[in-house]
């Protein structure tokens, strides 16, 4: 069934379902309600004063408008609760006019003002609320209403089509689950809140055991994965390490030496290194990449971004000039016709190593002999997101790179399909980032210290929590800080902003000035690319700290303290102090990813920030593990059975991921 199908969504409703990241059925009944409220009409007495309340009234006069000013106006009646006459008043509500009739009882919601007999409405229901309500509130954008995904949902239940159910039958019965039909009734629509949580254990148990399905699936494909072994000599591998600039650290050491033999070995290559920020791990591909080279094979290195595809490029040059070996590069911005001719020398075997960014090298591009594909820092917002690129019958081996520390008993569980390697130990010689939670009130001290650092020629990276600025959350936007330190230095300091609605590029224009050190002051959202490398950056200052998981800032951070030198991390915030002092504490990921769990349940343990994308819509890593354990051994017992290729369902989610290998 498709959005389009359910019962009022029409072109402009599917243009804000879209803006809300919703496009398919699925995505819809799964955008649950963020939080509830909890109506129950009270009799009014003074002791109500200033508390939010829903009363029912009966009302005395029609409404006069007053429009105070440009979109603003004031809907004012008179109304009588329980025998007492009282004034009511709503705000930016003047089309309710016409529906306060005389004699008519509603339910308004709000607070009641004692002094002046006036209750402020938030929200009148014409339909008067006469038990105890549980109104599921949504997330929304300008143009759709909360209530409005409601009626869209329920119309969506409501419609006869097959809403899939991923529970199998033996598991139902097992637990005695309500249907998934009854679970998203009751999450969507309860009647009481025990209905809340009972729908809850059934879609988290539902979500996970699809995951783990999933990966379970894909590990036994992984498995019998054979390729032909590649020899290499590993003399010249050696050698080429040694005239390396650094020795590599232990952990380095020991991932690359896993690597060369999974290259080695007559069985596809599926391993994710999972290491902190600057442990490291560009070399590690790169060398990898030498080896497949000399086996006699084509490498592929893809980015999330071109700013980091093209500081690859540049390192890979830089690291093989003496190699003999063929670099090119392939991103968006290159004309259709430069495009074609690395595609040309690509399927001639011309270039040894592509680098590019994913989105470029998946649209059909053909190689001449591929075996090795390396996704850099893509972080994994579910299986789909991994395809796997071929060549004319070749089985390329997979080498994953990501940033995300992530505690071992979830990483082994979420990447279950994959052998997972960690580097935990950044390579020394490094200063530690000293990072300081400030007030609002401290900033003086931060810009202060900025300055100092500038008039030391280097220069600073300033994280705003979003792009426009929202008053009533009182956040500060790339623009309003630009203006802030721009008054405060008098203008006298290039400063730039950068943020996700720019062209690329423009971002990559940015990012050049940035790392030419002709501007001194970046001001980003969470763009900023991760793994860029401007060594001369010593200052990362976040706004709105407590709005971001620690995880995140631990990268944003990892921006600053590239090089020998003394870099610093402000924390900017009023707020959760202590969870953010775990930063203070800290520079290792891999702790604060387990602090983070601990704080804030799954936290952003898969990288959100990048991808915006959650990876789990109800399911909580942190308090749901007794459900994740049950639903993995549950899952793999299911695969083992072989019963799922009796069940319709499951029939495209392994055709999906059939395509993926
Ligand atoms: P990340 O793991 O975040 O991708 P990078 O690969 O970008 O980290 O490495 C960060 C920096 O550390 C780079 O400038 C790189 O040259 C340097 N580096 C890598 N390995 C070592 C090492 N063993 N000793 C010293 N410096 C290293
Ligand atoms: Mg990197």
């Amino acid at each position: 069934m498709e959005l389009t199908d359910i019962k009022g969504v029409g072109p402009k409703t599917l243009d804000h379902l879209h803006e809300l990241s919703v496009y398919t059925l699925d995505d819809l009944l799964t955008d649950y309600p963020y939080r509830y409220d909890l109506f129950e009409p009270t009799n009014l007495t003074e002791q109500y004063d200033n508390e939010r309340i829903a009363i029912n009234v009966i009302v005395e006069t029609t409404a006069t408008t007053a429009f105070i000013r440009k979109n603003f106006n004031k809907l004012q009646f008179r109304v009588n609760h329980n025998g007492k006459t009282m004034y009511a008043v709503i705000f930016n509500r003047a089309f309710l006019k016409p529906h306060i009739v005389i004699g008519k009882t509603i339910t308004l919601v709000g607070k009641y003002d004692v002094k002046r007999n006036t209750f402020i409405c938030d929200d009148i229901k014409l339909n008067p609320i006469t038990k105890k309500e549980i109104i599921p509130i949504y997330h929304v954008k300008k143009g759709i209403k909360s209530n409005d995904i409601l009626k869209i949902i329920e119309n969506a239940i409501d419609d006869s089509a097959k809403i899939p159910n991923y529970v199998p039958d033996e598991f139902i019965m097992k637990y005695d689950f309500i249907s998934k039909k009854q679970a998203l009734r009751m999450i969507h629509m309860p009647h009481k809140e025990e209905e809340i949580k009972k729908a809850k254990v059934y879609l988290k148990y539902e979500e996970l055991f699809l995951f783990l399905f999933k990966i379970a699936y894909m590990k036994d494909e992984n498995e019998n994965i054979y390729k032909e072994e590649k020899n290499f000599d590993e003399k010249k591998v050696e050698n080429f390490i040694a005239s390396l600039p650094f020795t590599l650290t232990d952990s380095q050491d020991e991932a690359l030496k896993l690597i060369l033999d999974d290259i080695k070995s007559n069985k596809k290559m599926n391993r994710l290194v999972l290491g902190d920020v600057g442990s490291g791990k560009t070399i590690i591909s790169f060398i990898s990449m030498y080896a497949n080279f000399l086996a006699g094979y084509q490498s592929v290195l893809m980015a999330p971004t071109e700013v980091l595809a093209r500081q690859h490029f540049e390192s890979a040059i830089s690291y093989f000039k003496d190699y003999h070996l063929t670099i090119d590069i392939l991103v968006g911005s290159m004309t259709k016709k430069e495009k074609e001719a690395v595609k040309v020398r690509l399927a001639s075997g011309e270039i040894d190593i592509l680098i590019g960014t994913h989105a470029i090298i998946e649209d059909a591009v053909s190689f001449y002999r591929l075996g090795l594909v390396i996704t850099d820092e893509q972080h994994r917002f579910g299986v789909k997101q991994r395809e796997i690129l071929k060549s004319k019958g070749e089985v390329p081996d997979a080498l994953y790179m990501s940033a995300t520390p992530i505690p071992r008993t979830y990483a082994l569980t979420l990447y279950g399909d994959l052998d997972v390697s960690f580097i935990r130990h950044k390579p020394g010689g490094r200063k530690t980032i000293v990072t300081k939670i400030k007030k609002y009130s401290e900033l003086k001290d931060v810009l202060m210290h900025v300055l100092e650092e500038i008039k030391a020629g280097h220069q600073v990276y300033v994280v705003a929590s979003i792009i426009d600025d929202n008053e009533e959350l009182d956040l500060k936007s790339v623009e309003t800080l630009k203006e802030k330190f721009n008054m405060a230095y008098q203008g006298k300091i290039p400063i730039e902003i950068l943020h996700g609605k720019l062209k690329q590029r423009e971002k990559d224009a940015i990012m050049e000035r940035f790392k030419n050190n002709e501007t001194k002051i970046l001001i980003s959202t969470t763009v900023i690319e991760v793994g860029v490398d401007v060594k001369n950056a010593t200052v990362m200052v976040i706004f709105d700290a407590d709005r971001f998981g620690l995880a995140t800032i631990h990268q944003l951070r990892g921006r600053v303290g590239r090089n020998n030198i003394d870099s610093y991390c402000y924390l900017i915030s009023d707020k959760e102090i202590d969870r953010l002092k775990v930063l203070e504490e800290s520079n290792d990921g891999f702790y604060i990813a387990e602090k983070d769990l601990e704080l804030r349940g799954e936290g952003d343990l898969f990288g959100t920030m990048q991808s915006g994308v959650k990876t789990f819509k109800i399911a909580n890593l942190k308090t749901d593990l007794k459900i994740m354990m049950q639903a993995k051994s549950d899952s793999e017992e299911y695969l083992k059975s072989g019963q799922y290729k009796n069940n319709m369902n499951y029939k495209k989610i392994v055709r999906d991921l059939e395509r993926l290998n």
